[in-house]
């Protein structure tokens, strides 16, 4: 018998799925680890889980304490679906800027949710920095922290990466991924390199990031943008992806990653999120300069469900300029 435990053991354990139009045009193996395959529906169930149970462990969060967060939406969702499991209430602050449908989940899951106006890090009303203010305020009550609580990389130490040398055999020549707090290409990249040194690590950024500037010039400088990609581009370094062996990063424009997603959803029957579209662009990206022959793994980061009102609503991407056929 094989039973899964509870929502807790559901996590991690995804499926590496080949592409297939992406390998066989670029003679590569483009790999996908399904993550949107999580309970929670996307990659931040690990890091989620990794934070709660650090918490936990730390003795921060007692039975019945709150957990707080800043996120854009899907390191929320899985905090909302653990808190759920264990019995603690969950505060999430939110930017303006997301998908209403990430809101509607969080409410849904009975997570607090408080919508703040999108201000830029520096600004002391920025979300990440109002969860953490809301939270030293309570006597039971802990910041998740996902952009610089280490235990997030550390679930992909310990979980994404071992995962992917198992499932590849140990044949990956390269890992392309997309950033937001780091937590996923920093934890993955480390475990990697570990086993292989030449594993080829690559960044994959989106426009108003700075983080391409950051990993090609040593400097984090904000790219134009912005992009209608959610959860990822940062304007600062995290402490998670602080120390990265990171080799080298990839940008993509808006229009590169809608394209490829509509593709990918009429082609072969998936339902991506931008993100995993990004990922994706990048990857084959990747696959075309090392040449025939390697095996390119990414994150599949989420669905598309949560993105219908923007990326699959053909007035809104006209509105931002953005073509899907
Ligand atoms: N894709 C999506 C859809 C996300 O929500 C996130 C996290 N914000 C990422 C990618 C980036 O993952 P990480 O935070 O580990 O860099």
């Amino acid at each position: 018998m094989h039973i899964t435990a509870d929502f807790a053991a559901a996590v991690g354990k995804t499926p590496l799925i080949r592409l297939n139009r992406l390998s066989e045009e670029t003679g590569c193996e483009i790999l996908g680890k399904a993550e949107f395959m999580n309970p929670g529906g996307s990659v931040k169930d690990r890091a989620a889980l990794w934070i709660v149970r650090e918490h936990e462990k730390s003795g921060a969060l007692q039975t019945g304490g709150t957990v707080v967060e800043g996120t854009a939406g899907n390191t929320g969702i899985g905090l909302a679906h653990i808190c759920n499991a264990r019995g603690y209430p969950c505060v999430i602050y939110m930017p303006d800027n997301q998908s209403p449908e990430k809101v509607e989940i969080l409410k849904t899951l009975g997570a607090e949710v408080r919508v703040v106006p999108t201000v830029p890090y520096r600004d002391e009303m920025n979300y990440q920095k109002q969860a953490g203010r809301f939270a030293a305020g309570l006597d039971n009550g802990v910041w998740a922290n996902q952009f610089d609580n280490t235990a997030n990389r550390l679930a992909h130490y310990e979980s994404t990466g071992p995962e992917i040398w198992r499932q590849t055999g140990g044949g990956v020549d390269a890992f392309v991924s997309s950033v937001g707090t780091g937590g996923t290409l920093a934890g993955v990249a480390a475990f990697l390199k570990e086993r292989k040194a030449d594993v080829r690590t690559v960044l994959a950024d989106c426009m108003g990031s700075a983080l391409y500037s950051y990993v090609t010039t040593g400097e984090a400088v904000m790219s134009e943008g912005p992009s209608i990609t959610e959860g990822i581009g940062n304007s600062r370094v995290t402490d998670n992806l602080n120390g990265a062996p990171v080799d080298d990063a990839v940008q993509v424009t808006d229009q590169q990653m809608v394209t490829l997603v509509y593709r990918l959803l009429r082609e072969e029957g998936w339902f991506f999120g931008s993100s995993t579209g990004l990922n994706l662009y990048a990857a084959a990206e990747v696959a075309k300069d090392m040449g025939p022959g390697h095996t390119v793994v990414t994150m599949l980061c989420d669905g598309g469900g949560k993105y219908q009102s923007r990326l699959f609503n053909r007035e809104w991407l006209a509105e931002k300029g953005l073509n899907p056929d």
